[in-house]
């Protein structure tokens, strides 16, 4: 092939880039031949390191070769496009992951599918012609080749700014964002490289300063003011309040790019930043999207625009910038069997055999996720509710048998005793015994000692999310009990939710949950009841809404959960408050948090409060049964005087 030229000098496995005039992209064919060299001198002694280099002075790689996917998309055949990137972030991985030095030599532009090749090594070498960034969003794309890791871990939040205005960084901010590591001037690079090749040795590569800092790096006051907030619409909001030449420039930037990429980019990034991060994560995340996105995203009307038409006016969905949730959770869904798989032949028969114990609103859902992912999921649940995919099973106990792990999501602690008590003796040694529900810290503990009493291992992981967030697996789990437990349910986690938190040891998981409840039942209380003020001080719902949403006072209960109908989000009060998470559990957990509170003297009054609130509410003004967002018709009700 004449694209690229692979061979071993001296000590050095070299890979150079030969296609100058096309900037030199990678092609398909390009990117197979690197993972068969990495293969082939991954255990060759002969090779100490690789040096990948490229020709011409424009671009060390200037992104994937997009042509034939937009031909062979456009013919809706969307399984090219999809093996392509599949296979090109296995190239990715093997090169972050490469147990020899990787040390590449990265002169002008380093874009896209170039920062997957280019920037995972072990030495990122820039000069001054360095021009590196993430694009995908102008296409219709998202950040990918691994390069949601980088963004995620850059500082503050730069990744947000890179990954959505796809600004250039010179060598200085590449250095200072993460996605290179050393300045050395170009001129130097050929006597490096041959030094290089005939030690097999990195020392000579000697970092010099570069001559200043760069501007994306002076301007991060700015960048941090503008892109704290949650999502999409709160960074373009800021920045149309803004009169300063950063912010029009900057929304110049992101008017040019797929509104439906950068609300993923974000979503992404939010879901990748966490005690669990990692390249798999990121990759996966990413080709959640890429996947899907010729099917269902911007991607094709994004290739024309840019390189077949060339009229640079591409029709992007969501053109106003207001990219609703569910659209940003439809491109990130679990893509189940197909999901991205970074081991090559093993794509069959790494299923797991789990149990799953309580299908209710919150069980199904999460169930029927891991069925959809290719485990086998059998599941039970007395009131014969069932899940998609989920095989049924008569007792808890013949669900358990055999399972590698067995899940429960039960409505209190006592039945999961009585549950847990049934079906440790007939699990399988060295099984776990995960619960998600919300129980007590004593009842959680007990259940994960007897577990381990009985061989098996055990973690309790109450979530945070409801339905909505069962449903499309962005659950946020926070888990107690041991590293071996938690590495074993951590894939699972994967799939049912977007972050992971290993709180510490077992009942830990339990004690974040009632902390995390304890502020939810406050915050929608006082929701309710500024919507009740709201309304008699003759304030419109609405309005009420937009200002709340993306002002001081915001919370999920008021952004995610909105308790007043027809406002915000469709959430219960849309449903004639049909739960949802019922006010009885809410309840639940606000008499868990008192239990603990009292139970190692912490003073929390509010807290106190919102359990009175909620237990009158249930036992005797007709709560029971509700989702616990109807405060807001109590409220609306009541006098001050009541
Ligand atoms: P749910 O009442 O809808 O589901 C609980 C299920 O457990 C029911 O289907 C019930 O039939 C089943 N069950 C009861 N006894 C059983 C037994 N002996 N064996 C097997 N199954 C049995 O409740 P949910 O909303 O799904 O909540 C489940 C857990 O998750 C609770 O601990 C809750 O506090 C917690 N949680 C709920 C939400 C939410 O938004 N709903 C959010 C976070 C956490």
């Amino acid at each position: 092939m004449t694209d690229i030229s692979i061979r071993i000098i001296g000590q050095a496995g070299r890979i150079t880039l030969q296609r100058p005039q096309a900037l030199n992209a990678m092609t398909y064919e390009m990117c197979l031949a690197i993972e068969a060299a990495l293969d082939e001198w991954r255990a060759d002694p002969a090779v100490k390191l690789v040096v990948m280099d490229a020709e011409g002075d424009r671009a060390f790689c200037s992104g994937g070769d997009i042509a034939d996917m937009y031909a062979t998309g456009t013919a809706g055949d969307f399984s090219y496009g999809q093996k392509f990137w599949a296979d090109e972030y296995r190239l990715n991985a093997k090169i972050f992951e490469y147990p020899k030095p990787v040390v590449s030599f990265l002169q002008g532009f380093t874009m896209g599918g170039g920062v997957g090749i280019g920037c995972h090594g072990s030495h990122r070498i820039v000069g001054d012609t360095s021009q590196i960034a993430m694009p995908e969003v102008g296409i219709g794309l998202v950040p990918d080749v691994g390069g949601t890791l980088m963004l995620a871990l850059a500082p503050e939040r730069l990744g947000e700014y890179l990954g959505t205005t796809a600004s250039r960084m010179n060598a200085s901010d590449a250095i200072f964002a993460g996605f290179a590591d050393i300045y050395i001037p170009e001129g130097k690079w050929p006597e490096l490289i041959a030094q290089l090749e005939t030690t097999g040795d990195t020392v000579c590569l000697v970092p010099e300063t570069p001559a200043e800092i760069g501007p994306i790096q002076s301007q991060m006051p700015e960048i941090t003011k503008h892109f704290r907030g949650v999502g999409l619409s709160d960074v373009l909001t800021t920045l149309e309040n803004d009169d300063s030449e950063f912010a029009q420039k900057t929304l110049k930037q992101l008017r040019r790019n797929s509104p439906l990429s950068m609300a993923c980019t974000f979503e992404i990034l939010n879901r990748l930043r966490g005690s669990n991060i990692s390249l798999a994560k990121a990759l996966d995340l990413e080709y959640r999207f890429t996947a899907r996105s010729m099917e269902h995203g911007d991607f094709i009307e994004g290739i024309r625009a840019a390189i077949i038409d060339k009229d640079r006016n591409p029709k992007w969905q969501f053109a106003d910038g207001t990219v609703p949730a569910t659209a940003v959770s439809k491109m990130l869904l679990p893509l189940g069997e197909n999901a991205l798989d970074l081991q090559t032949n093993t794509s069959e028969g790494h299923g797991m055999n789990i149990g799953f114990i309580g299908l209710g609103n919150m069980g199904a859902p999460m169930a029927a996720n891991l069925a959809a992912a290719g485990h086998n999921v059998t599941g039970f649940d007395p009131a014969g509710t069932t899940a998609e995919g989920v095989a049924v099973a008569a007792t808890s106990v013949e669900a358990a048998t055999g399972a590698d792990v067995v899940i429960t999501m039960l409505p209190n602690g006592a039945i999961l005793r009585s549950v847990a008590a049934e079906m440790i003796p007939v699990m399988k040694s060295g099984a776990t015994l995960l619960d998600c529900s919300t129980v007590d810290v004593e009842s959680a503990s007990a259940v994960a000692a007897d577990a381990q009493a009985a061989g098996l291992l055990a973690a309790d992981a109450p979530v945070s999310g409801g339905i909505g967030g069962a449903a499309g697996g962005t659950l946020t789990f926070m888990a107690g009990g041991s590293e071996a437990a938690f590495a074993t349910v951590s894939p699972l986690f994967e799939i049912m939710g977007q972050k992971a938190v290993h709180c510490g040891a077992s009942g830990a998981g339990q004690a974040a949950k009632i902390c995390n409840n304890m502020v939810l039942g406050a915050t929608m209380i006082a929701t309710c009841e500024a919507f009740a003020l709201a309304d008699k001080l003759g304030l419109d719902r609405q309005k009420m809404f937009d200002v709340v949403s993306t002002s001081s006072g915001y919370s999920w209960s008021m952004n995610a959960y909105c308790p007043a109908p027809g406002v915000g989000p469709t959430s219960p009060a849309d449903n004639d408050y049909a739960p949802g998470f019922a006010a009885e559990l809410m309840l639940k957990d606000l008499g868990l948090s008192q239990q603990a509170a009292s139970a190692v003297d912490a003073d929390t009054p509010m807290g106190e409060l919102a359990h009175a609130l909620y237990k009158k509410f249930v036992e005797d003004e007709g709560g029971l049964g509700k989702d616990f967002s109807a405060m807001l018709p109590r409220f609306e009700k009541r006098n001050r005087e009541v």
